[in-house]
């Protein structure tokens, strides 16, 4: 049985990291249609201050996407499931050569014209095929994403989303994007937490807990997390009380 969250009695002491899309963000028909609610700039400001900085976005996204959707946001951030991440002035990246997976990914846009409501997203180091407006195709879309990673070999990794498949280089995960960022000030010593509400978020949760922090799960599904968050409205309920209170 899961648990509600506590409330950790020294925001102070907290290294805050949590996903965007599903969790800071209700999930979009399209990942470039999400809505940033009115206020939540401003909640991230807040518990940016709180938290001395010690606060990260940890998002399957690409970095640039959180500039785009989080444009004065000052805090440090993962991109591409950890592929890509940065803290204060220091970078990293996974490099891979994304020759392979340009071919793929020209596989996956015809596929996407054979079935309409297919969406391929490139990311870079990575490719994704969306299935949330033809849900029929999932076992299709499985069996592309499948037969890819054959071809392509080790050195990648094939990730199922919440209607989504990726692949992406075998040595990303949030886990070890979260597992650096505690390597680095302000996080280091700190107490992590991480919400996030997608099985791609659970290397996440083993990383905080691994360091004694607190792993927060949003929505329904199984999750190694011990504590709950039913829904982005509450999470951002949540983020407000530890931010001080006051308005999201
Ligand atoms: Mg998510």
């Amino acid at each position: 049985m899961a648990l509600d969250p506590p409330m950790p009695a020294a925001p102070g002491q907290i290294a805050l990291f949590v996903d965007i899309d599903g969790t800071l963000l209700e999930l979009a028909d399209r990942p470039d249609t999400v809505v940033v609610p009115a206020g939540l700039a401003g909640l991230l400001h807040r518990l940016y201050d709180r938290l001395d900085g010690a606060l990260a976005l940890v998002t399957g996204r690409p970095l640039v996407d959180v500039a785009w959707l989080f444009p004065e946001f000052k805090g440090d951030a993962a991109g591409l499931h950890g592929a890509e991440w940065r803290c204060g002035g220091a970078k990293a990246a996974i490099h891979q050569d994304p020759k392979p997976l340009l071919a793929i990914a020209k596989r996956f846009e015809a596929l996407a014209i054979a079935h309409p409501g297919l969406l391929v997203e490139h990311k870079g180091p990575s490719v994704a095929l969306h299935y949330r407006h033809v849900p029929e195709a999932a076992v299709l879309v499985e069996a592309a994403m499948t037969a890819a990673m054959v071809e392509l070999g080790p050195g990648w990794q094939l990730i199922a989303g919440k209607a989504v498949f990726e692949i992406l280089p075998a040595a990303a995960s949030k886990g070890q994007a979260i597992d650096r960022f505690l390597d680095h000030q302000p996080y280091a010593g700190r107490k992590p937490a991480f919400l996030g509400d997608d099985v791609t978020d659970e290397s996440g949760f083993a990383a905080v807990l691994n360091h004694g922090g607190l792993a927060i799960k949003v929505g329904p599904g199984d999750s190694r997390a011990p504590y709950r968050l039913p829904s982005v409205t509450a999470v951002h309920h949540w983020l407000r009380q530890l931010a001080g209170g006051g308005k999201a």
